[in-house]
């Protein structure tokens, strides 16, 4: 699901690029407002983030219900409940691409349900947020803080919670070195947490970006650089944001022995060429990151709360979501786009 990257265009070769977004892609239409079924909530949808995902369903790339409403960074108020959750009505929450899990299955069993077999999506098997209302399961919405613009919070439910994943994969250790590769949604807001919980690692971010590699400065790089620069010491670990095949070579090139490679993102559009002995050879490990467990969403927004995340977005209305889909993809965006509905 990441989405979020940075888009590696002038390198990659054009066949590689997808199928082109339709002018249009997304129809806006009027339909009912959808009725609440069992253990679900009615939300009134207040912002939507939009996300590299949403242009995999759109061409096609990630298979889900069609016609659908895309959308999985909603944030919105409740304002209807089904019998007996009536708790959470009037409050503002969450609803990340996890939609549902069957919680029998042998990797919901073993606390991995972002694997589980029968996963449902928002956005995707289920209708999501580029809308005034939606629905979600009680059980996957997050409270979220009423004293943020709801537009804020949207990067939460996916840029964050998806790469708070992957940071927790990368197990980074005190004085770790850490390089980051993109710096786009997801890695902005990764930056901070690894800032944050270990003050003594040292963060490098590769990014072809000027702007970018501003950015990442600011919000604490201790080095910043093109994909082909060489920094002076090799990477304890390694979080691939870019939706490239180059960048997993790239990034194992620049792993130390025994170092880990995770990579954030759902689709990588040009292939992966490996050589044993240059790129895994003396125990360098490689990992992906599949969707998001609801612990993921829960302590990544707890983070959130606690350390004063910043998210930088780029607010558009509901009736311009073709051109922020456009502008996703050419990476002309400056910050998660988001779709203010309310
Ligand atoms: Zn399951
Ligand atoms: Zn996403």
């Amino acid at each position: 699901m990441n989405e979020n990257a940075e888009i590696f265009v002038e390198g990659a070769p054009r066949r590689y690029q997808g199928l082109p977004i339709k002018e249009n892609p997304v129809d806006i239409v009027d339909i009912p407002i959808p009725t609440v079924k069992r253990s679900q909530v009615l939300i009134e949808v207040e912002a939507c983030g939009v996300c590299y995902t949403d242009i995999d369903i759109i061409e096609g790339r990630v298979k889900c219900k069609l016609p659908v409403i895309p959308g999985h960074q909603i944030v919105g108020k409740v304002i209807e409940s089904d019998k007996g959750i009536e708790h959470i009505m009037g409050k503002r929450v969450g609803v990340a691409w996890i939609g549902q899990t069957c919680g029998s299955c042998e990797y919901c069993k073993r606390g991995l349900e972002n694997l589980c077999t029968s996963f449902k999506a928002t956005g995707c098997d289920f209708d999501g947020g580029y809308a005034e209302y939606t629905t979600a399961f009680i059980d996957y919405v997050y409270e979220l803080p009423k004293s943020v613009e709801p537009e804020k919070l949207a990067p939460l439910l996916c840029a964050g919670s998806v790469g708070y994943r992957a940071y927790r994969l990368a197990e980074i250790f005190d004085g770790a070195r850490v390089g980051l590769f993109g710096f786009g949604s997801s890695a902005h807001i990764i930056i901070q947490v690894i800032r944050r919980l270990h003050p003594s690692t040292e963060i490098y971010v590769f990014s072809r970006g000027a702007e970018h590699r501003e950015l990442a400065k600011r919000l604490g790089a201790d080095w910043v650089g093109q994909p082909s620069e060489n920094p002076q010491k090799r990477l304890h670990i390694a979080i691939d944001f870019t939706p490239v095949g180059e960048t997993v070579t790239r990034a194992l090139e620049l792993l130390d022995r025994g170092g880990r490679l995770i990579i954030n993102t759902i689709r990588k559009q040009t292939p992966i060429l490996l050589d044993y002995a240059k790129h895994l050879w003396e125990e360098r490990e490689v990992k992906s990151v599949a969707n998001v467990t609801r612990e993921d969403v829960k302590e990544f927004i707890k983070y959130y709360a606690r350390y004063g995340i910043e998210t930088h977005i780029h607010i558009y209305k509901l009736e311009e979501v073709n051109k922020a889909l456009r502008d996703l993809k050419a990476a002309r965006t400056r910050g998660t786009p988001v779709l203010k509905i309310k």
